[in-house]
């Protein structure tokens, strides 16, 4: 005996025995072997589940065998059956036609696809009969359907979640969280008009809730509508409060319109006042002042982002990227370096060096004690005024203050009033020394 027919015998006895799901799992693995089996499918007509399961056995055995007595018997009856009590909506109870995906009376969805297998099952069934995928409980509604979708998706069954999709947006109603996904599977299925119009109704429902206009711009964007991204920012500024992620939405907008990058930076400037820790920001900041030559500008929102993210990140590369372009030969650090301070402490310290000597009869020998005193001083005045004026983060500074160097306008201000003070009582008492 062949392997077909031994399940056939397998399954048979299975259901004389009363097994009925293991002659089910049988019979129908020898339909699937063979699908003009007629014994399997006339057998299996005895153990299916539903009516409409035994209206499809029984049809598949007339097809094969149209004189079949016992598949006429057996779908006489049905039919009488069925002109009696017909099948029921297991949704509402409602008598259902032979045919139909659908129940007239309340719109559910009477058959659907196993998300694993794509084998068509009854809406009722909780787990598929093929390959045990469990499949939920359609009485949970709008959450039933989407978990359906999004395993479509998952498997990429793209026309089931397709088919199915208008019923998960059915079942949302007025749920802003069921909505929003739903306007996310017409994304997912390429249907931006529908996401489109979701998204338009969600705004008009909660016009507070920046969300939507988020979703709804990056949608518009996407598509290369930068004019109609545009208006939905601007109309999220007006209704919704300031949001920083609108804002550098927005942005990104100008961005990408030739020059408009005078109304990017306004924009990112906002974001990076409203939210000092927005790495994204403070990274297309430094881009837009290295394009515009603006170099400390740039180094200061480089560093900014750089100091914001990890370097494993995609965004912390970029920024750590950004800066070496900023600076190709030298680091920052290196530019506010001792070398540096140095170059510009001497600048200042040239006239009052140049004052003692000449007093001293150019013989730095006869230079007086306090004439050296004041020039230290003056050495130090200057070096707090460079750090006040034009080096805040100097190796020194950062020693004091931290890594940020000297940043409050205050301070900057009290270091640089030293300073200045300090050189110029140097230089006031070496020019009375004279
Ligand atoms: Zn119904
Ligand atoms: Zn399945």
């Amino acid at each position: 005996m062949d392997f077909i027919s031994q399940l056939l015998q397998r399954g048979i006895a299975a259901a004389r025995a009363g097994q009925t799901a293991e002659a089910r799992r049988l019979l129908t693995r020898v339909t699937e072997l063979d699908e003009n089996n007629v014994p399997a499918w006339l057998w299996l007509s005895g153990v299916v589940q539903t009516m409409r399961d035994r209206r499809l056995c029984l049809e598949n055995v007339l097809t094969l065998d149209p004189t079949n007595a016992a598949a006429q018997a057996g779908l006489k009856w049905l039919n009488a059956q069925a002109a009696e009590v017909g099948e029921h909506c297991p949704g509402c109870g409602a008598v259902l036609p032979r045919s139909g995906k659908t129940c007239p009376a309340c719109g559910l969805l009477l058959v659907i696809a196993c998300p694993a297998c794509g084998e068509y099952t009854d809406v009722s069934a909780q787990t598929c009969p093929v390959c045990n995928e469990p499949l939920g409980d359609f009485r949970t509604g709008a959450a039933y359907y989407l978990a359906l979708a999004q395993a479509y998706l998952d498997h990429s069954r793209i026309f089931v979640a397709a088919e199915i999709t208008p019923f998960v947006e059915a079942a949302a109603g007025d749920n802003a969280d069921y909505l929003a996904a739903v306007a996310a599977l017409y994304e997912a299925l390429r249907n931006s008009t529908r996401a489109a119009a979701i998204y338009e109704q969600l705004i008009a429902k909660h016009p507070m809730d920046a969300t939507a206009y988020l979703r709804l711009g990056a949608l518009y964007q996407h598509e290369g509508l930068l004019d109609e991204a545009r208006t939905i920012y601007q109309q999220a500024l007006e209704k919704a409060a300031e949001h920083p992620d609108v804002l550098f939405a927005l942005a990104q907008v100008y961005l990408a319109q030739d020059g408009a990058s005078q109304m990017a930076s306004r924009y990112l400037q906002r974001v990076a006042k409203l939210a000092p820790e927005h790495a994204p920001a403070h990274l297309a900041l430094a881009r837009l002042y290295h394009a515009q030559g603006k170099t400390p500008l740039a180094t200061a929102h480089g560093e900014r982002a750089v100091a914001l993210t990890q370097p494993e990140t995609q965004l912390g590369q970029a920024a750590r990227q950004e800066i070496k372009r900023i600076q190709p030969t030298q680091s920052y650090s290196l530019q506010q370096g001792w070398g540096e301070v140095t170059r510009r402490i001497i600048g200042f310290f040239l006239p009052l060096g140049l004052s003692a000597w000449t007093n001293a009869q150019l013989s730095a020998l006869k230079i007086s004690f306090p004439a050296w005193w004041a020039l230290l001083f003056g050495a130090v005045g200057a070096y707090l005024w460079t750090s006040a004026a034009e080096l805040p983060q100097n190796p020194g500074m950062v020693a004091l203050c931290g890594k940020e160097g000297l940043t409050q306008q205050g301070s900057k201000w009290a270091v640089g009033l030293v300073g200045a003070g300090l050189w110029l009582a140097a230089f006031a008492f070496i020019l009375a020394k004279g």
